[in-house]
């Protein structure tokens, strides 16, 4: 266990085990430098405590390397419940996580991620004070749209020389949550859309409302289109996705979007101007971290807007070294975190 931790630098793992309400939990303290870590707590099913605590991991030191390049005052963390097959009680549950979260005393902050809903973190917030996005709290994804908006204007500016959207062609995978007020905001912007959705209605919604053209799930890959969108789900860019790649910008919201890092390479190698997920996609984690801090929408708009700038250094840092733009991410991320 020391092992995997020195390995990527984590500083704390917290276990708890209550059988009265069947928690049993893992928090994982990934780097406190910058301030209280903040992340969402997960709820699922895992095969063995060993996949929940590499689960708790990964995401934990994510979420630092995003805080960190959103220029927040916060750290990072995760929160693992390991699902149990049937949960007896999911109020006692997420009152148990709520005393969980109360007993590190502020150093992890606890938001809703897969499997957890904004009524859980009602539930953990009558025991503790440290967690966002309960009931009462507004959606963050309207700001992870408006971040995203920007990195494709930096990404456009950067990779096409253009200064504005007008005519630029995006294909947006997904018009759920995020991806349909993105698309709205570039349809405002004058771009051409073309949107794919495994859900029908939410495709016909786009295309009637910003003149998108629909594509089939599947076909969204091939189209010739200046950016490619990806605010669906996971790993759609791999070894498959990528020969039937035609864009010159992936710059889209969904998380850990390379199925290996590896890809980012490829991208790289195929001339395509990668905006990494976890630096584009920030707006939400700065609306839920800002708003539990008291700072209102402005100071919300004001680091969000940000995140071009962010990219636009990325990016430039990149052409510099000639190095995948992943790869400068994490080591712009570690700078801040541990220092040149
Ligand atoms: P969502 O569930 O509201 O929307 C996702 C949409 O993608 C849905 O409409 C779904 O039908 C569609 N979809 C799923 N598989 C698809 C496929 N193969 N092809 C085309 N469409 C597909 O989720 P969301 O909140 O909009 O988040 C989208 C992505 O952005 C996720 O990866 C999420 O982790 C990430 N993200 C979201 C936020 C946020 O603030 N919501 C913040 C950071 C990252």
């Amino acid at each position: 266990m020391f092992e995997l931790m020195e390995e990527d630098r984590h500083e704390e793992l917290v276990f708890r085990n209550d059988p009265a309400s069947g928690l049993r939990a893992v928090v994982a303290l990934h780097n406190t430098r910058l301030g209280p870590a903040i992340g969402g707590c997960r709820c699922i099913e895992y095969p063995n405590s060993e996949a929940a605590v590499r689960d708790v991991m990964r995401l934990s030191r994510g979420m630092s390397y995003k805080s960190a390049l959103a220029g927040m005052q916060y750290g990072g963390g995760k929160a693992v419940i390991c699902r149990p097959h049937t949960i007896r009680d999911r109020e006692a549950l997420f009152a148990a996580f709520g005393d969980l979260v109360e007993s590190l005393n502020g150093r992890y902050i606890t938001a809703v991620d897969s499997g957890t809903s904004t009524r859980d973190m009602a539930v953990a917030a009558r025991r503790t004070k440290y967690v966002t996005s309960t009931s009462k709290e507004a959606d963050p994804s309207p700001w992870t749209a408006l971040g995203v908006f920007r990195g494709i204007q930096a990404a456009v500016r950067f990779r096409l020389g253009a200064d504005s959207l007008d005519g630029v062609h995006v294909a947006v995978q997904g018009v759920g949550h995020v991806g349909y007020p993105l698309a709205r905001r570039l349809h405002e912007a004058g771009a051409r859309l073309t949107v794919s959705d495994i859900d029908a209605d939410k495709a016909r919604r786009a295309c009637a409302e910003f003149g998108a053209e629909c594509v089939p799930a599947n076909d969204i890959y091939e189209v010739e289109c200046d950016v490619f969108a990806p605010c669906g789900l996971g790993a759609v860019i791999n070894d498959a996705t990528l020969k039937q790649l035609r864009c010159r910008i992936v710059a889209g919201s969904a998380n850990n979007q390379l199925m290996e890092d590896a890809h980012g390479l490829r991208l790289h190698e195929k001339g395509i101007l990668y905006a990494p997920d976890y630096v584009i996609n920030a707006g939400g984690l700065i609306f839920v971290a800002l708003n539990h801090s008291g700072i209102g929408e402005e100071g919300v708009r004001d680091k969000t807007e940000r995140i071009g700038e962010t990219l636009e250094n990325l990016f430039q840092r990149a052409r510099e070294s000639g190095e995948p733009c992943n790869q400068i991410a994490n080591r712009m991320a570690e700078e801040i975190l541990y220092g040149p």
